[in-house]
């Protein structure tokens, strides 16, 4: 056992390269970063190397597992919404199926299927604005409940809530309007997430900053939270 005078280190298991930061904390923690796929592990200072690496292959299938979910994604950027296509929904993935149609645009779940009903002629552009309409009337359906049980449980009220593209946070509070935002891609998100985000949100209402208070008060209303926080592929700061 030997001390290192650098706190971040690096190590290799299975190929995977794990990037280590020594910090002041009491339990381990495991993030993958969403842009590269990388792996970060936040540890205890006490903690050995041996142990480190223990508990990374012990974690290996769910590393793997995160990875090649953020490697399928990559295609993403470039979707042409076209039939065939991968689509996430409610933290699923389901095959995109463009059918037709003259009408009023609209989006059916059918199984594994996501059918987008639309005209032959409409644009990738067109399609893209059909289907994020439709994951903004999900996430809608789901927040009311969801906040006014909230609510009674932490003991605020929100005053006003609202969906929109976000590009580096899931969600945002302003607390002195009451005001929460949530990121229209957490539709693509396990509904648990979704809450999770409310909840985080809603807490701000008792505590402004990311203090031990607040991961005290998130720790009391919502225990898994961590977790949650892990599936959203939030790397710790
Ligand atoms: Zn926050």
């Amino acid at each position: 056992m030997f001390h290192r005078q650098s706190s971040h280190t690096e190590f290799v298991v299975e190929n995977i390269t794990i990037s280590v930061v020594r910090k002041n904390i009491k339990s381990l923690r495991l993030s993958i970063y969403t842009q590269t796929g990388k792996v970060r592990l936040a540890a205890p200072l006490w903690l050995s190397d041996d142990a480190l690496r223990m508990y990374a292959l012990s974690k290996l299938s769910w590393i793997r597992k995160h990875q090649k979910r953020l490697e399928s994604r990559k295609p993403q950027a470039a979707q042409a919404f076209v039939s065939g296509e991968y689509h996430e929904y409610s933290g699923g993935r389901f095959i995109l199926e463009v059918v037709p149609h003259t009408g009023k645009p609209r989006v059916v779940l059918d199984h594994s299927m996501l059918k987008l009903f639309v005209k032959d002629s409409s644009t990738k552009h067109y399609r893209a604005n059909v289907l994020a309409g439709w994951y903004r009337d999900r996430i809608k359906e789901q927040i009311p409940g969801l906040i006014e049980a909230w609510e009674k449980r932490i003991g605020v009220e929100v005053a006003a809530w609202g969906i929109k593209r976000m590009k580096t946070r899931w969600g945002s509070c302003n607390i002195r309007a009451r005001r929460i935002w949530l990121n229209l891609e957490l539709a693509k998100k396990p509904a648990r997430c979704l809450e999770y985000v409310v909840v985080h949100e809603m807490v701000h209402l008792l505590e402004r900053n990311h203090s031990k208070r607040f991961a005290a008060l998130m720790t009391q209303f919502l225990p898994q939270w961590r977790s949650l926080k892990e599936e959203l592929n939030e790397p710790e700061a």
